[in-house]
């Protein structure tokens, strides 16, 4: 039989390799996916080592969707769960950890996973995954103790909440950087989720030697201030939100961006002028025809567009200043239009 301090040795070697793997990874920067996807996966490895499981899932707490997804789960593709449903849902709501070695006997047991999984569940142990203000972010599951009866109330409980914490600091850490990428007001991402993007997404077009080929558009409302000024700074927001549900809609899958006040880009990739200039227009009439309605008013709005695409010898501010000094000339020559090319003469 192993000795205590064998198997105390091994979780160490364990943990060693983990963290070893976790620090080349993100040093070498190679997961490329911007988030903490590499900490998952090797703390869901070390929660496994921990309390010797079959296998294990770290769940996501989509407050704005009030849906449970896994952001690791071994063995199959991504699960996602109503809110309260399953065990990992109850631990939640309850916010306390459920450990059962008769999880069918367990209010809120979901057989269907099974299904999914093809597995059979004997024993699970699942612990709620806060924040630093305590609100519950997520949770960590842990499914069939390895050559033993179950899972114990004290000593695993313990034993896993190693792998919770850090999967739940890791977890606030990508909430907070996903939070800063993005605009409040029209859920759009802003110019910090843009550089992003052009580091991560972008980088391959903007090379020179790769013929990436992609297309900028930079528009802006027209007399915006005039629209605050009628209808006060929550019709302007109300305008605000109207304009960037129109332009994801029209420009899906591309990538929108809030660039400034009420100024918003668009990056195309894979796609040249002529196509950018022509869903510009497309755009600019959507906007002309539709009506942002606010409170008992009917807010109407045009806006102006400047295109460019990308030369891969300069830099994406240098691009982007193209597309913006086309969006000038589009306001300078009265508004309400489409520049995708520099006037002649
Ligand atoms: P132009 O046609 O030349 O673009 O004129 P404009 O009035 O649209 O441009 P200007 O730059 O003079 O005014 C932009 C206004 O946008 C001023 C600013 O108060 C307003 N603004 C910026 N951000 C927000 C916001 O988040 N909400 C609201 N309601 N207004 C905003
Ligand atoms: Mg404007
Ligand atoms: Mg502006």
């Amino acid at each position: 039989m192993a000795n205590k301090n064998d198997v105390s040795a091994k979780i160490l070697d364990d943990i060693f390799v983990i963290m070893q793997n976790l620090y080349s990874e993100m040093h070498l920067g190679e997961t490329g996916k911007g988030n903490h996807m590499a900490v998952f996966e090797e703390f869901a490895k070390l929660g496994k080592t921990l309390v010797n499981a079959d296998r294990v899932s770290f769940w996501r707490w989509d407050k704005t969707n009030k849906k449970l997804v896994t952001a690791i789960a071994m063995g199959v593709d991504k699960i996602v769960m109503d809110e309260g449903a399953g065990l990992v849902g109850r631990s939640l709501a309850e916010n306390k950890p459920i450990v059962t070695n008769t999880p069918r006997e367990e209010p809120g047991f979901n057989p269907s996973i099974d299904v999914i999984t093809r597995y059979d569940t004997k024993s699970v142990m699942v612990l709620p995954v806060k924040n630093c203000r305590g609100e519950t972010i997520g949770a960590f599951q842990a499914i069939n103790k390895l050559g033993e009866c179950g899972f114990d109330e004290v000593e695993d409980v313990k034993r896993l909440s190693i792998a919770a914490f850090i999967c739940g600091m890791a977890l606030e850490s990508d909430i907070f950087l996903d939070e800063s990428q993005h605009d409040k007001l029209t859920t759009l991402k802003n110019r910090l989720g843009f550089y992003a993007d052009c580091k991560s997404k972008y980088a391959k077009a903007m090379q020179a030697d790769e013929n990436g080929l992609l297309s900028i558009i930079i528009c802006d409302i027209d007399y915006f201030k005039k629209v605050n000024d009628t209808y006060g700074h929550n019709g302007g927001d109300a305008v605000l939100k109207h304009v960037a549900r129109i332009l994801s809609e029209q420009t899906a899958p591309f990538d929108v961006y809030r660039w400034g006040g009420e100024e918003f880009l668009i990056l195309m990739g894979r796609e040249n002028i002529e196509f950018a200039a022509d869903r510009a227009e497309k755009i600019r009439r959507t906007i002309e025809e539709s009506v942002c309605r606010f409170e008992t008013q009917e807010i109407k709005i045009t806006m102006s567009f400047g295109c460019a695409e990308a030369c891969p010898n300069l830099t994406m501010e240098e691009n982007v200043k193209i597309a913006d000094n086309r969006l000038y000339s589009a306001k300078e020559t009265g508004r309400n239009k489409v520049v995708a090319f520099d006037e002649k003469g």
